[in-house]
């Protein structure tokens, strides 16, 4: 059965000719689906029960389950664990800022990347999202906290985008008009730096913030950390920003985890700076989360700060990411990790 929240509303509108409905049914349905966020065809109270009847014969309709929320005390973050249909478990995580509500949510069960500081890397990939998946995580946390998301931020388990074409069609229907209608500006996808991807992205000529996680500046250096290094080196990832600025006159976000003693010295600093110098970008230094699998700790209070000091004096745009949710489980893919754990 082929899955209706995955449809454009085009595409709806060619489903209901197929099916001997009026077109204007396809809207109906759309808003229902993605605007009013209906968990079933059930709650589409103003469609005709013959139409609501066909619908769930011919169509998938996702839905998720919350399974676990743990609510941070000091800055009232939520870690949400969901899950799939097919029992799948996926982590989401809602944020609480003065400038509006921010949703992380997961790209794929599980994640094939295999960085080496990462809990999602542990145990492998087990599939993709659709993109009604990674829809209904932004509206079952619309939903259960009862406001608003203004941005999302796809920085969950998973890479984006090494699940390209879905990515995609999720942004469309996330940012569409007649549905959540969430602005591209507001929305940020984080990558590992799989090159053809990005390059194929700046092409799509989107308004959204493409993150690159850099993490070193060295291609030696990352390689110990992040297995996707052998395949591309920093030179070709630095070409890929750069085009990806020139086709979008998006400002690129550097991410870069301080892992104490691997990646936190002044050379390691100096070297950033030198590949960030002439490129639209901002860095957000982030300390390593520490998982219990590895052995990684975070840097120094005063090693951060030098580490910050010496590319703000080459000019770089860098903030340290503020720590949210410290006391709800640390990084990405922990609490889903811990859940399997138990089962
Ligand atoms: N696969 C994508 C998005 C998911 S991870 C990517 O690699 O960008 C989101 C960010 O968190 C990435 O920058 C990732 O490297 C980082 N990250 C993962 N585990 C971490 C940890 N234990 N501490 C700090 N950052 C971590």
């Amino acid at each position: 059965m082929q899955d209706i929240k995955s449809f454009t509303l085009e595409e709806l509108k060619t489903e209901m000719e197929k099916l001997g409905e009026k077109s204007f049914r396809a809207k109906q349905l759309y808003q229902w689906m993605h605007q009013k966020l209906a968990r079933s065809f059930d709650e589409m109270t103003n469609l005709p029960l013959s139409l609501r009847e066909k619908c769930s014969r011919e169509y998938e309709y996702t839905s998720i389950k919350e399974v676990k929320m743990q609510e941070s005390d000091i800055d009232g973050t939520r870690k949400y664990l969901f899950e799939l249909k097919d029992g799948s478990l996926v982590e989401s995580v809602w944020m609480k800022y003065k400038h509006g509500n921010s949703v992380c949510i997961s790209s794929q069960v599980g994640c094939r990347m295999g960085c080496a500081f990462c809990a999602s890397a542990i145990g492998g990939l087990e599939r993709s999202l659709t993109p009604s998946e990674m829809l209904d995580q932004v509206y079952a946390v619309t939903l259960l906290t009862g406001e608003r998301v203004s941005n999302v931020v796809v920085m969950g388990t998973g890479e984006p985008l090494d699940n390209y074409d879905n990515l995609l069609r999720f942004i469309r229907l996330l940012t569409d008009e007649n549905g959540l209608h969430i602005s591209q500006r507001n929305l940020a996808v984080s990558t590992c730096g799989l090159v053809p991807q990005m390059r194929k992205m700046a092409d799509e000529q989107l308004q959204i913030t493409l993150a690159l996680s850099l993490h070193a500046s060295s291609d030696e250096k990352r390689r110990e950390l992040m297995p996707v290094a052998n395949k591309y080196s920093i030179a070709e990832l630095m070409e890929a920003c750069r085009y990806y600025f020139e086709k979008t006159g998006r400002r690129i976000t550097f991410e870069y985890s301080l892992v104490g003693g691997v990646n936190d010295k002044p050379e390691d600093a100096q070297r950033l700076a030198a590949l960030t110098k002439n490129l639209n970008c901002h860095v957000n230094l982030i300390p390593v989360n520490p998982i219990k699998e590895r052995d990684f700790v975070q840097s120094k209070g005063t090693e951060i700060a030098s580490f910050k000091n010496k590319l703000e004096k080459n000019g770089i745009n860098v903030t340290i990411r503020r720590e949210m949710g410290r006391d709800i489980d640390g990084a990405c893919g922990q609490l889903r990790r811990r859940q399997k754990a138990l089962q």
